[in-house]
């Protein structure tokens, strides 16, 4: 593609795995519950309950998504808020042990860790493609008295999705229950809760279009979980803390938005970065990661021999575009807890980028990436491989 690089593109974003632009619906109905809407919903004046009623309204429709009963979902303030309260308030219930991925969200392994210093905790190894292996779980689950096993549908660096059903049916067979983050993963399958039979799952909004601040654990019903903050008993007892009205407004919407349009977005997107991917083997001799054929459509993980991706990436912004870098896995606190785990070496890791795109992404972009990707090599004196 020919592109004059005098016009430079305003923003390429290419990261929404760490966050997502607000869908305009959804901020146009968010607006009217802090403008005119503003009231309290524990209140009885009418203020109070049309925030009530929009509050139950974007409670059936997350539940609507997930396939579950519209009591089953409880608002936090984020994914991590719901993940360290689905293992905290599963363990105070019941403190035998718990299995969590080694490839697991930070919010799920630091919780993990903590009750570990009380409780039995093993870490499931993953495969060089980021996937558990059901039979060390199996092995894990006969060896031990498990209450709770936490393991991710799907992979925020990689996009690798974990066998949830099977590890479900693996959970049911040895009395634990099963916890799921589908953070990154709602949104972009069809899969209800009851395809996969979990018994918590956690979502988060800013990951599909909607507001920073909120998310939901689903909880099903009958399960013996502790409240998470005690107070004036909003979300049933459960999360007092008056609501976050105008986020939650904005969660229903996305999450209605997001379902509407999916299957023909997500093939398109897996299609653009199918395409990428093809583009940049040649030109870069990059190299995939994570499970190609049981992958997220949305991210796409490459390394790119010999290229210190801090570096690009840094190049990359100057022109607008913005993608997340593997970083170093082993040395460095910061650095990839999931490439190490799936076996990346040191320098693979420097040298690993994360494209991940969402339904506002347009063709275009892929082609201007590319070109825009020559010119940092070229730039960097990084010539193609070939
Ligand atoms: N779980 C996964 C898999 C994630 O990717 C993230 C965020 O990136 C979280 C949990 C945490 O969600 P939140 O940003 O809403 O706290």
């Amino acid at each position: 593609m020919n592109l004059d690089f005098a016009i430079r593109p305003k923003e390429i974003y290419f990261d929404n795995a760490a966050t997502t632009v607000v869908d305009s619906e959804v901020v146009a109905e968010m607006q009217a519950f802090t403008e005119e809407k503003y009231g309290n919903p524990e209140t009885s004046y009418h203020l109070g309950q049309e925030a009530k009623a929009a509050i139950e309204l974007a409670r059936t429709r997350v539940a609507e998504m997930l396939g579950c009963a519209p009591a089953e979902i409880f608002f936090t303030s984020c994914g991590t808020e719901a993940n360290n309260w689905a293992l905290k308030g599963i363990n105070y219930h019941n403190a035998k042990g718990l299995i969590v991925s080694a490839v697991e969200h930070p919010s799920v392994i630091q919780p993990a860790n903590w009750l570990g210093k009380s409780c039995k905790l093993i870490v499931l190894p993953v495969d060089s493609v980021g996937r558990i292996d059901l039979k060390v779980l199996e092995q894990a689950l006969q060896g031990q008295e498990i209450a709770l096993v936490s393991v991710q549908y799907a992979n925020n660096e990689v996009g690798t999705i974990q066998p949830v059903k099977e590890i479900s049916a693996l959970c049911k067979k040895y009395g634990a229950l099963y916890h799921c983050d589908m953070v990154q993963a709602f949104g972009k399958v069809r899969d209800k809760v009851s395809d996969f039979n979990a018994d918590l799952v956690t979502l988060s909004s800013h990951k599909i279009h909607g507001p920073m601040g909120i998310g939901a654990l689903y909880v099903k019903q009958g399960t013996a979980i502790e409240p998470l903050l005690h107070g004036g008993g909003q979300e049933s007892g459960m999360r007092s803390g008056t609501h976050a009205v105008s986020q939650i407004v904005g969660f229903g919407k996305a999450s209605e938005l997001c379902w509407s349009g999916m299957t023909k977005e997500m093939s398109r997107i897996r299609r653009m970065l199918d395409g990428l991917f093809a583009d940049l083997k040649v030109l870069t001799k990059a190299v995939r990661n994570g499970d190609s054929k049981n992958c997220l459509p949305n991210i796409l993980n490459i390394t790119i021999p010999y290229v210190e991706a801090s570096v690009l990436s840094g190049v990359l912004n100057r022109y607008g575009i913005c993608i997340a870098i593997g970083s170093a896995c082993r040395t460095n606190k910061r650095g990839s807890h999931v490439l190490a785990a799936m076996g990346k070496s040191e320098l693979d890791c420097r040298s690993t980028l994360r494209i991940s795109l969402s339904r506002f992404n347009k063709e275009t972009e892929i082609s201007q990436f590319v070109a825009y990707l020559q010119k940092a090599m070229m730039e960097l004196n990084l010539r193609s491989l070939t």
